[in-house]
């Protein structure tokens, strides 16, 4: 690292905080200032270009700069960059909500913007109760998902996370008691059997009186997982909420926009939620914007007596400037061949990652659309595999025991060849 690097990075140890970081003397793990990013390339500051195998956390779908996303926010910020959205409205949100409307699943009506994926998971929550309030039936108050699940960082998304690798243990007292069904067993490409969301169903059952929806992320566990499961799965969950009068909240904030080789993850099981989280590839990883999309139905329970309307509203909703990148970007995707890019990634990354299974310290290889998987046997050391990836050429952040790639659609096959070689060879230089 040049001087100049190694001050930022002092200064930044001095007084900023990064994602799940300890500050001061317990920092770990190396920090790498980066100067510019464009296509698939962050540019550090010392030089190197690293080939970018994250999307920033599923979002930079389009990679870096991409010339019609930066148009679009210079062109937005030469009109207004803000404005607030209680009474008043503009072209930007409108636009970007009947988009949304018609490339979702047809009985989600109405859609709501949030300013970031948690916050949309929130107003899910809010929606679910609001609407079975108004429809009589309050004492339906909790929730129920699936275990190894994520659904965010703020207290109402945090309680339906996974309870042991979730942050349950540390907020006891402010987390909401949910109802947490088994994962589903089944792998995605396997065949399902009613029988096997027999321990779900039996759960919903029991406590069906007292619960307002179940909330879960289709057809892929993200952050919490990493993990595919059969479609069946999901459209036999369908099924039993419709039985016992409970909404579907699906949280498509990692699945939405192609990531899984369907536009949102729902689209493999032909199913409809009630509830939609999208978020994350929503601006093309430009800026923070999310959006909840509801039923008429559930639009109609919430806006009921006793509130009558429904009661959120942030001061940044519907920021014109994320949303005029967020139209750029649906723009972009929808006129790609996404289906056939995905397809492309999905078998360059499944061949590019299949020598890891060779290795003794590898549980697992898998990869589901445009997410490839190694997941070891024991947690990665971060303070060795990190420096190495990047001495490798890419910007791969693993946790716990996964390692893992999600590139944005842009990826050529040379450059994700280049992600997962290094890959296989970090992790066979740190593992086993
Ligand atoms: C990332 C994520 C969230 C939280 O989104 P933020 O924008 O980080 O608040 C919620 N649900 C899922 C499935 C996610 O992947």
């Amino acid at each position: 690292m040049d001087g100049v690097a190694r001050r930022l990075v002092e200064r930044d140890r001095a007084v900023v905080w990064h994602p799940y970081a300890a500050v001061g003397p317990g920092a770990r793990g190396p920090l790498y200032p980066v100067a510019s990013a464009s296509g698939v390339r962050l540019t550090l500051t010392d030089g190197r270009e690293l080939v970018d195998g994250m999307s920033s956390w599923w979002a930079a779908i389009h990679g870096y700069r991409h010339p019609v996303l930066d148009a679009a926010a210079h062109a937005q910020i030469d009109t207004m960059s803000h404005v607030m959205f209680g009474g008043l409205t503009h072209e930007p949100a409108v636009a970007l909500c009947e988009t949304l409307m018609a490339i979702t699943p047809e009985p989600l009506r109405r859609v709501f913007l949030c300013d970031s994926g948690s916050v949309a998971v929130e107003v899910a929550i809010k929606m679910a109760l609001q609407y079975q309030t108004g429809r009589g039936r309050p004492e339906r108050g909790r929730l129920l998902t699936i275990r190894r699940g994520y659904h965010g960082d703020t207290s109402g998304a945090m309680a339906v996370c996974d309870p042991d690798t979730g942050m349950h243990h540390l907020f006891t007292g402010l987390l909401s008691r949910h109802l947490f069904a088994p994962a589903p067993a089944r792998a995605f490409a396997d065949p399902f059997e009613d029988a096997d969301a027999e321990p779900f169903a039996a759960l919903l059952a029991a406590h069906a009186h007292e619960v307002a929806a179940v909330i879960l992320e289709p057809v892929l566990q993200g952050t919490g997982a990493m993990r595919g499961y059969a479609p069946g799965w999901l459209a036999r969950v369908r099924e039993l909420c419709d039985e016992h009068g409970v909404l579907l909240v699906a949280d498509e904030i990692a699945t939405g926009f192609g990531r899984t080789g369907e536009l949102f993850g729902c689209d493999h099981a032909g199913i409809s939620p009630d509830i939609m989280c999208v978020g994350k590839a929503l601006t093309g990883g430009y800026l923070t914007m999310a959006a909840t999309l509801c039923t008429e139905e559930v639009a109609e329970g919430v806006c009921s007596p006793p509130a009558g309307a429904f009661m959120h509203g942030p001061t940044f909703m519907a920021n014109p400037l994320a949303a005029a990148v967020a139209n750029a970007n649906l723009g972009l995707l929808l006129s790609s061949p996404w289906r056939e890019t995905v397809r492309r990634l999905e078998a360059e990354l499944a061949a590019g990652l299949a020598p890891a299974a060779d290795l003794p310290g590898v549980a697992d290889v898998r990869t589901l659309g445009a997410v490839g998987v190694i997941e070891t046997r024991e947690p990665v050391d971060m303070a060795v595999i990190q420096p190495l990836l990047v001495d490798l050429g890419v910007w791969i952040r693993p946790f716990g025991r996964l390692v893992y790639a999600m590139p944005p659609f842009v990826t050529s096959t040379a450059d994700v060849a280049t992600l997962t070689s290094a890959m296989v060879e970090a992790v066979a230089r740190t593992t086993g």
